[in-house]
């Protein structure tokens, strides 16, 4: 087990486990449910279930369970041993085919939003055959869907699937009217790029802030900062590379391809990106990966922060989703073609992802939110919370022509003629990326940039994917019925452009003109998770996400209170620490420091009574301001959180956190801030920003 390509994938259940594992007919049938969707009789569920069990004991499971992605963010497992006994008094190991396809958990504690009565509390799980079965911890880990005994979602995977469902049947209409017969199925494909903190693990234990809510809720700015951006791509420490190095190890028997890591801007920043997959799996492995990530880091004498904003003043941690659509052979649809034709089918899936993400805006910035995120969105190193795009300029250049019906000269300066019947043959684009995008198109693949660090990333892929179903349902319907397919396809291209061009936008999205121009434009700034959230409820979008089978109404409304009562949930923790950090903590720490400085002066005027004790008597008035500022902010606070808990409906909660708990959170920790430049390092009850970010060698 030294070489990578001996163990990559060693406790997967992949193709090749199953090659040598299943009987031919067996390994036939289940690559048909993988790749078509083929449903599994019982002969053959029974037959994989029992191979995969050999399989996973021989790897040395014991255990299997089902493994799922409920809405609270993380994954859930509930482990049951295969073991069953045997009349000869011993234990022979059991897994049967309905152990693989079907569980029940007990999940009456997972957040339903009211979709699951309390009557019907076991929702079940069901077998993804798309995503394979792995071992982790001594247990094989079956990636399942969440569902309550309606049908309804109960988790992130269902609706996913179902997106991905939408998009390859509104793309398979256009992929046949193209003439592209061979072609049995449109996948999108994900890699997203996983931005995390390394802090050291003894000084996280005494932050309480880190402990109870991922960030730091207190902490004045360290002398250094990232203003050197010396630690980007700057050489990896030892003991991160150590991290790292296992880190790596540990995915890749897991089959996850992580392809690159390097330092992030902040000080101890990193980040991890996995060569891309199809969605489902990219999703499956992220959420692995953020798990492994804090598991290894744990081993290290570290802790991995996912937080998006883990420390005030220094970057915050996002993810990069990199999103494309490929067909079943392989063809990336983003990737411009080398024939009129194929540029033509290029073209339309790009305007087809410009339609969408203009008209869903709403839906892409809301699939984002979390009272974490809210703290980097729009914060200078992260896309602002207005979601634009940016195609670069010879691609603009290109849609500009079309648009006005000019003739295109591209890079290479050849001239082409825009007929009706003809399309521009063009280069792949070779400007510069613009890292300041929300939505960037870069070469063969569109980058959204808003995701939190922590956030799995399902959630924005559902919406992607349904948003571009939906532009590309309504291209099916006008070219099937057109007289004159290209035609109808150049003023289809045309006219998309023209009403959709308000989102690109190619310049500098961190610029406080652009946010004027972007309203000016009629561009939506939903700034917090409160401002995004309702727009779910919204007509355009409940029809759209209906009208493509991703969501119910019910699954709506369920998400729409969940991600709310979770936003609430989050913040009041947060204020919460903080009125227990600043009593329990701060106040004491800073009375001491006051009482050291009073008997020092006093020692010193009864020793040399002509001295003034300018700096003691200077620093205790000051500290004596602080304390009672300090002392009063959390009382604002705590009397504050009081308020919420009397506040029913959840919508107006999250408007009372957004515009009274933040502040006066604010208003707490700048006092705060404030005594710790006051006080002597020593008496400072926990570590401070320059040890936690620079802690780590
Ligand atoms: P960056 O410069 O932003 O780091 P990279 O080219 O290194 O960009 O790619 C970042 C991520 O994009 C990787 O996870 C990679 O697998 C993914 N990626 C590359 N091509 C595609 C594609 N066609 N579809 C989806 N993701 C892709
Ligand atoms: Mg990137």
């Amino acid at each position: 087990m030294n070489s990578v390509p001996d163990y990559f994938g060693s406790l997967v259940f992949d193709d090749r486990a199953m090659k040598a594992k299943l009987p031919f007919g067996v390994y036939d049938s289940l690559r048909k449910t993988i790749d078509e969707g083929a449903s599994l009789n019982t002969d053959v569920a029974n037959a994989v279930a029992d191979a995969m069990k050999d399989w996973a004991v021989e790897h040395g499971a014991t255990h299997f369970t089902h493994w799922f992605q409920p809405l609270t963010g993380i994954t859930a497992e509930k482990h049951d041993s295969f073991i069953a006994s045997s009349p000869d008094g011993g234990v022979i190991m059991e897994f049967s085919g309905k152990n693989l396809i079907q569980g029940e958990p007990d999940a009456s504690s997972f957040p339903s939003g009211g979709l699951r009565a309390t009557f019907e509390a076991r929702g079940y799980t069901a077998w993804d055959p798309t995503s394979y079965a792995f071992i982790k911890d001594k247990t094989l880990c079956i990636p399942t869907a969440f569902c309550s005994y309606g049908g309804e979602a109960l988790d992130k995977k269902t609706p996913l699937l179902r997106s991905m469902q939408a998009l390859n049947k509104q793309a398979m209409r256009i992929m046949r009217l193209f003439g592209n017969t061979d072609v049995k199925c449109v996948r999108t494909c994900v890699g997203p790029e996983q931005e995390y903190f390394l802090v050291d693990k003894d000084m996280y234990e005494q932050r309480k802030d880190l402990v109870f809510c991922g960030r730091t809720l207190f902490g004045a700015k360290p002398p250094k900062g990232q203003e050197l951006d010396d630690h980007y791509f700057g050489a990896i420490k030892p003991r991160v590379a150590a991290y790292m190095a296992e880190l790596n190890e540990e995915l890749w028997k897991l089959g996850i391809l992580a392809k690159t890591e390097h330092n992030e801007v902040a000080p101890s920043q990193h980040e991890l990106a996995p060569i891309y997959t199809t969605t489902n799996i990219a999703t499956d492995h992220n959420q692995l990966t953020m798990e492994i990530m804090q598991k290894v880091a744990s081993k290290h004498g570290l802790v991995c922060l996912l937080h998006e904003k883990p420390f005030a003043g220094v970057n915050g941690s996002g993810k990069h989703n990199n999103w494309s659509m490929a067909t079943d052979n392989g063809v990336n649809l983003l990737t411009p073609g080398e024939t009129p034709h194929e540029n033509a089918q290029f073209l339309l899936f790009l305007v087809a992802v410009i339609q969408a993400v203009d008209d869903y805006q709403d839906l892409l910035r809301l699939s984002v939110a979390t009272a974490g995120n809210d703290h980097r969105l729009g914060a200078n190193e992260a896309p602002p919370a207005v979601v634009s795009m940016f195609l670069g300029d010879e691609l603009t250049a290109v849609l500009d022509a079309i648009e006005k019906d000019e003739p295109y000269s591209g890079v290479e300066k050849t001239v082409m003629k825009l007929g009706v019947h003809t399309l521009p043959r063009f280069i792949r684009d070779t400007t510069d990326r613009n890292r300041t995008s929300p939505f960037a198109f870069t070469g063969n693949k569109f980058e959204f940039r808003m995701l939190g660090s922590s956030d799995s990333i399902a959630c924005a892929n559902i919406m992607i994917n349904a948003a571009v179903a939906e532009s590309l349902r309504q291209y099916a319907d006008k070219l099937e019925g057109a007289e004159n397919f290209e035609g109808t396809l150049h003023d289809l291209i045309r006219s998309t452009v023209k009403e959709h061009k308000r989102i690109l936008f190619n310049g500098n999205g961190y610029d406080d003109e652009w946010l004027k121009e972007a309203e000016s434009r009629g561009l939506l700034n939903l700034r917090t998770t409160p401002d995004a959230l309702p727009a779910m409820l919204e007509k355009k979008n409940v029809d759209m996400l209906m009208r493509h089978r991703v969501y119910s109404r019910a699954e709506i409304q369920a998400r729409y209170e969940i991600i709310l009562e979770n936003y609430c949930k989050t913040v009041n923790i947060e204020a919460l620490t903080m009125v227990d950090m600043a009593r329990k903590e701060i106040l004491p720490a800073v009375a001491a420091y006051e009482k050291d400085l009073a008997d020092t002066l006093e020692a010193k005027l009864k020793m040399l009574p002509e001295l003034t004790g300018r700096y003691e008597r200077r620093t205790i008035a000051k500290l004596s301001g602080l304390v009672d500022e300090i002392d009063a902010a959390a009382e604002e606070l705590d009397r504050a959180t009081i308020r919420l808990k009397t506040i029913n409906d959840v919508a107006e909660a999250s408007y009372y956190i957004r515009d009274v708990i933040l502040h006066k959170m604010a208003e707490l920790r700048v006092v705060c801030d404030e005594a710790e430049m006051l006080t002597a390092e020593k008496y400072w009850p926990f570590p401070t920003y320059e040890k936690l970010l620079f802690g780590v060698r």
